[in-house]
């Protein structure tokens, strides 16, 4: 998206950027694809001016070209798949997780999201031959729940330095949904520098969900949230990353979506994440995850234990 204020568009001054925002067109690719009539009307300026002030978004809009399916099957030729550490799971997942896509993990509290992100984190460390990405990793955490000493106790475990692994994850809390977005940003700056593999937000939408409270607020947050799992997607393909996003389910029924058992946000995140991965209690330390929604895969269950050493069979 064009990274330029409705300002910096010829003939848009504070006072006709005040009535595109308030009409609703708040970014340059709203007004891009608006019609002159509709766009004069709403916001009371003459039909001219409206036609100009398109051609000048249209211009800084970046829509993107297309690109032919060798381009993308080159493209593909360099995804790289990070184990979850149970072999069940990772045939689930069509041999792991793949990057230049976004996993989503959904579940009610307890389920084992933020273990199979420690996992993959620890994972993502890892020579390729081991299943890894042999890359750093950057975990954004909106819930305080990162634990250092899981990812000792997985890395021993593993055979591999505990300390060594921990130098190599990068974790920000995120204190706030604005924050969450920004630090984003800063994950770009950061994979400039250093080869990271492998981007987690754990939890993608419990900040939105405590801030975007009524239904009054429902579009705004869908917005919000599109964008940000746009920059995710982003952040995917230009690093040739995998980003992992964690989900709640509303255990009472969500203000926005009745069913109790449907993920937070909806088909905003359904439709951006590649894999949607719904995990679920077993008996003894036994989770199930449940391959949801996948581009190429079939749906189906794995079976996967979490013990103090980490995810297993
Ligand atoms: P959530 O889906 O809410 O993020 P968690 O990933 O925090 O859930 O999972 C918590 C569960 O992980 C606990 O119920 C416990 O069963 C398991 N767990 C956490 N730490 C350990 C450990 N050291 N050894 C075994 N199991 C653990
Ligand atoms: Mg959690």
């Amino acid at each position: 998206m064009a990274n330029i204020s409705l300002e910096e568009l010829p003939g848009v001054g504070p006072a006709i950027s005040e009535k595109l925002r308030e009409s609703g067109y708040k970014d340059i690719m709203a007004i891009a694809v608006a019609s002159p009539k509709t766009l004069a009307d709403e916001c009371d300026i003459g039909e001219k001016k409206a036609q100009d002030i398109i051609e000048g978004a249209k211009m800084y809009a970046d829509v993107g070209g297309f690109e032919s399916g060798e381009d993308i099957m080159e493209r593909r030729k360099l995804i790289k798949k990070l184990t979850t550490g149970s072999k069940a799971f990772d045939e689930l997942m069509g041999g792991g997780l793949e990057s230049q896509s976004i996993a989503e993990f959904y579940g009610e509290f307890g389920s084992c999201k933020t273990q199979v992100c420690f996992q993959l984190a620890v994972n993502a460390t890892l020579p390729e031959e081991m299943g890894g990405l042999d890359s750093e990793v950057i975990m954004i955490d909106t819930e305080n729940t990162f634990r250092p000493e899981r990812i000792v106790q997985m890395s021993e475990h593993l055979g591999v330095d505990p300390v060594e692994t921990l130098k190599k994850i990068h974790v920000a809390r995120a204190f706030n949904s604005h924050h969450q977005i920004l630090l984003v940003e800063k994950a770009g700056e950061l994979a400039k520098e250093k080869k990271v593999k492998l981007l987690i937000v754990d939890s993608l939408t419990s900040h939105f969900r405590a801030e975007y409270v009524g239904r009054g607020t429902l579009a705004e947050r869908q917005q919000v949230l599109n964008r940000h799992m746009h920059d995710l997607l982003e952040f995917a393909t230009l690093n040739n990353a995998l980003i992992a996003v964690t989900n709640q389910v509303s255990s009472k029924p969500d203000a926005f979506f009745g069913d109790p058992t449907r993920p937070i946000g909806g088909h905003i995140v359904g439709h951006t994440a590649t894999f949607r991965v719904y995990l679920r209690k077993g008996k003894a330390g036994k989770r199930i995850a449940r391959l949801v929604d996948s581009p190429n895969l079939p749906e189906g269950e794995a079976v996967f234990t979490i013990t103090e050493d980490g995810i297993i069979d």
